[in-house]
């Protein structure tokens, strides 16, 4: 498919930001990947286009429905001037049971990987260089037929942006405070919450918002049965470090299967730090807090990789971790995992993928 793939130069290249300026999500590059996808016919028409507006009939269902689906992931320019992406196959995969799950077509996952070194190849003076830098690649599916009926669409749109994105938190690596959510709930068991789709994040602003307005800067999520099983945090998977182990609630149904959360468990599994997967209870963190065995705590996510939680708020029972301080394995983990990341350390895991080989020095 990728064969017919045509390439359109823009004439006005736009004038990029300074590193202090970027934020997260706040500047796009020069140019886009788009592809087409119709009943019948299968994924067609690829292309990297100037970016561009896109132009929708008012009636595509995406506007109504919501069928949609995104991903993320990083690309990092390393000092020999390659460019690296962090275990893309990951993304593409998960994107593939996120369209299964809202009755998207499957994406051809090769063609996506290729599709996207194309871009960031057209588009790599745009890769950030500072320390805590990157460009961050969003691509996306949304259905465009327009029709009102309640059901699966017969046309979507593929398409990739990319954004230079500094770091997550205005406030750096350090420990945030997070407000445990009672009331509101992200999803349950057979809905979507497993899927990287629009509507779980529209559902979840609202708890956000009243959260930032009590100070704190995400909420934590509790299951949506029972008020009471650890879900995630924000959009971020969630880790304790609790008597020496290290426990993540567990794949349910309901929580999205990070790949950040994956690589930290595999590297604390290289490192023989003992390491579990399964529900925890709010209850029984606030019981190893009181006895002093709740050493750590932090979200893992792509757009931060690793935020130390310092604060707890669950019905305005105040618990405080590691007394506010990033913990000594979540810094080692952020270390390790942004240094195989930037090309700076060894990849031992294979998990970094060359988008971009070195240029030919003169
Ligand atoms: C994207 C996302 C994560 C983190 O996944 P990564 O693959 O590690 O970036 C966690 N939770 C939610 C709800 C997410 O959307």
């Amino acid at each position: 498919m990728l064969q017919s793939l045509s390439i359109e130069r823009t004439k006005t290249k736009k004038r990029q930001p300074a590193a202090d300026q970027l934020g997260f999500g706040n500047y796009y590059t020069d140019h886009m990947f788009i592809m087409d996808y119709e009943a019948g016919r299968g994924w067609h028409s690829p292309r990297i286009i100037p970016y561009q507006p896109i132009v929708l009939d008012p009636a595509a269902k995406v506007f109504h429905y919501g069928q949609t689906i995104f991903e993320g992931l990083k690309a990092y320019k390393t000092e020999d001037g390659r460019v690296l992406l962090f275990r893309p196959r990951k993304n593409f995969e998960r994107m593939n049971r996120s369209n299964e799950r809202l009755s998207v077509p499957e994406v051809p996952v090769d063609d996506c990987i290729e599709a996207m070194k194309q871009l960031i190849a057209v588009d790599r003076d745009w890769i950030p260089t500072a320390p805590s830098t990157s460009l961050y690649v969003r691509p996306f599916i949304i259905a465009t037929q327009p029709q009102l009926g309640v059901a699966p669409s017969t046309h979507y749109q593929f398409i990739v942006i990319m954004s230079p994105v500094g770091a997550y938190y205005s406030e750096g690596v350090n420990p945030v405070k997070i407000f445990v959510e009672s009331e509101y709930v992200r999803s349950v068991k057979g809905g979507v919450g497993e899927a990287k789709t629009a509507g779980n994040y529209a559902a979840g602003l609202k708890a956000q918002e009243l959260a930032k307005d009590k100070g704190y800067s995400q909420v934590l999520w509790l299951d949506g049965v029972h008020r009471k099983y650890i879900e995630e945090v924000g959009s971020m998977n969630v880790f304790f470090k609790i008597n020496g182990t290290v426990h993540t609630p567990a794949l349910n149904g309901s929580i999205l299967d990070g790949v950040t959360r994956r690589s930290i468990i595999e590297l604390l599994g290289h490192w023989n730090v003992p390491v579990v997967e399964r529900p925890i209870s709010i209850e029984e963190l606030y019981e190893a807090s009181r006895k002093g065995e709740l050493e750590e705590a932090f979200g893992t996510g792509t757009a931060a990789v690793i935020s130390p939680v310092g604060e707890l708020n669950w019905q305005d029972d105040v618990l405080v971790i590691n007394g506010g301080q990033t913990g000594e394995l979540s810094k080692k983990l952020y270390d390790t995992l942004t240094g195989i990341q930037m090309g700076k350390l060894a990849d031992p895991y294979d998990w970094m993928v060359e988008a971009v080989s070195a240029p030919v020095k003169a």
